[in-house]
């Protein structure tokens, strides 16, 4: 099985290249683009980070922007929340990323409304990688806040039902319903016949409503985390923490020991 850890962060366009260099010797082999705030690599910056990043054997990922509800009552709402998302498709194409990952919105008043609205417009995305040839898919995001679209099952129900992909972020879980299975979700995504699975990982404070704030990964939690991982997948787990790369080091190590 190919297990691959990295951070959340390429740097910025002048540094993108030496840390990706920095990452491969660290041994990391994963790497996310966050563009939550915009994209901000031209196309001719991403081609050269994508080559390079491939020629080190590392993963990358791109994350999309946090403005995005693909449930508002406003169309015009929407329509930038889906052009955002591909502009983030259009980017990882050159990238050579292999998943753009959505937080895809709020619930509004009716949950099966948000389900099939958030839905429709996921196929609508779809087929828009489809027509321009981008080699891509998005995964949706299991979300930390009670309020925000992105338990387990909706998204993994979207997974059936459109063929995107998900990210399964387990900090965002566990401040979410206050605890986490893994084993139970890992046989759920086996279900799904999804290929690839991607993983958020980090500590998490949390309180009544959900999700407060990314802290530092704590050993015993990635140890649960580790031992649980299903065996035959190409795994990507992208640390989110205040220190994503020491933290992916120590997650490496922790796997290191006990695979
Ligand atoms: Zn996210």
């Amino acid at each position: 099985m190919s297990v691959r850890f990295g951070p959340s962060g390429i740097g910025g366009v002048k540094a993108a290249v030496s840390n990706l260099e920095e990452f491969h010797r660290l041994g990391l082999r994963a790497c996310e683009v966050a563009y939550t705030y915009g994209v901000y690599l031209k196309k001719e910056d991403a081609i050269i980070i994508g080559k390079r990043a491939k020629e080190m054997d590392i993963k990358l990922s791109v994350h999309a922007h946090y403005w995005i509800n693909l449930n508002s009552d406003e169309k015009i709402k929407i329509r930038q929340s889906k052009k955002r998302i591909l502009d983030c498709c259009e980017s990882a194409h050159y990238l050579g990323a292999y998943l753009v990952v959505v937080h895809v919105g709020y619930y509004g008043k009716d949950r099966e409304q948000a389900y099939q609205n958030i839905k429709s417009q996921i196929l609508e995305i779809k087929e828009e990688i489809k027509k321009n040839n981008w080699n891509i898919n998005i995964a949706i995001e299991t979300m930390g806040k009670v309020n925000v679209f992105g338990g387990v099952d909706e998204v993994l129900r979207l997974v059936k039902e459109t063929g995107c992909s998900c990210c399964i972020d387990f900090a965002h879980l566990l401040a979410r319903y206050r605890k986490v299975n893994y084993s139970e979700i890992f046989e759920k995504l086996k279900e799904t016949g999804v290929e690839n699975i991607h993983i958020h990982f980090s500590g998490i404070e949390y309180g009544e409503k959900g999700e407060r704030r990314h802290v530092k990964t704590k050993e015993n939690e990635l140890k649960e985390l580790i031992k649980a991982l299903p065996k035959g997948k190409e795994i990507v787990i992208i640390n989110e923490s205040p220190d994503p790369v020491g933290d992916s080091l120590k997650a490496l190590e922790i796997y290191d020991s006990i695979k």
